[in-house]
């Protein structure tokens, strides 16, 4: 599909990128720009293919980002496919970031915030879903990937094992995992299960940062204090990881959190 518009120069920094074509979400958010080009009329020319289209892991065929800033850029977040295999990744060769958390934690309402969207998440929980990597294209070679939330009971041992030898190979094998976004109730931090990805992500030397959620459940004091407090613990044990206070509710802590994956995602120099 070939739309048209029209629009300034993005801004000079990322000329020089998006000169030779570049590819990013469609406006209306259902397709994949594949290319950009100035005809002497001064317009542009988009190229679209369907999200659907792009459901092939192996088809690589479209065009790498030049890693375009973009105001919209979290609101265009689209669920893409979910993983049930490592056969399944899509190409080992871009960036993305992995959320992970006990269940109920606060993960869902962590990603529909930062996406700007209420809904966005609900698919990593709709049946068949729950225990697969969802992942989310943020532009291509650019994703968020949704981990399984851990700590229900009703999981059948088979299917616990699966998952966990799935996310393990992912987590240990994964060249183009930046760092891992770890949600934690702010009232229950560093369960067994948190503690052994933090062990995993200290093996690698991925970078983890954590999400102290629904601080608005505590007072101001005591949420600066839980945070001081697990500071210090992860200053002992982790000192790879950092930590920040999150409220999906308030929105608190929503522009740290939007900093630390624009620069896992390349969008900015790391904090
Ligand atoms: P998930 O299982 O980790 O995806 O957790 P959800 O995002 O579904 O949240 C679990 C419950 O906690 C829901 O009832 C949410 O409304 C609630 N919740 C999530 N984040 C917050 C928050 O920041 N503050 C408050 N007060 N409640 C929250």
């Amino acid at each position: 599909m070939t739309v048209f518009g029209s629009g300034d120069l993005p801004p000079a920094r990322n000329r020089a990128t998006r000169a030779g074509g570049q590819a990013s979400l469609g406006g209306d958010g259902t397709g994949v720009c594949l290319n950009r080009s100035r005809p002497e009329s001064g317009s542009f020319i988009y190229q679209f293919r369907p999200l659907s289209s792009m459901r092939n892991p192996n088809d690589t065929t479209y065009i790498s980002t030049g890693a375009v800033p973009t105001a919209g850029r979290w609101r265009g977040v689209r669920f893409l496919y979910s993983v049930n295999a490592l056969a399944q990744l899509p190409p080992d060769t871009g960036r993305e970031v992995a959320f992970a958390g006990r269940s109920n934690a606060g993960k869902s309402s962590a990603i529909n915030l930062l996406t700007s969207q209420r809904q966005l998440a609900r698919v990593s929980k709709t049946p068949g879903r729950t225990q697969l990597l969802n992942f989310f294209l943020v532009e291509p070679d650019r994703y968020l990937v949704d981990l399984p939330g851990y700590g229900y009971a009703r999981v059948p041992d088979s299917i616990r094992r699966h998952w966990g030898e799935l996310l393990e190979r992912y987590l240990t094998g994964r060249a183009a995992l930046r760092g891992l976004l770890l949600l934690m109730d702010i009232r229950h931090p560093l369960t067994d299960m948190d503690r052994q990805l933090l062990d995993g992500c200290a093996a690698r030397e991925l970078p983890a940062h954590i999400l102290l959620t629904k601080a608005d459940k505590l007072s101001r004091g005591a949420a600066l204090a839980a945070l001081a407090q697990l500071k210090r613990r992860l200053a002992t044990n982790y000192p790879g990881a950092s930590a920040q206070l999150f409220s999906a509710l308030t929105s608190q802590g929503i522009g740290e959190a939007h900093a630390r994956l624009d620069g896992w995602l390349g969008y900015r120099e790391e904090p």
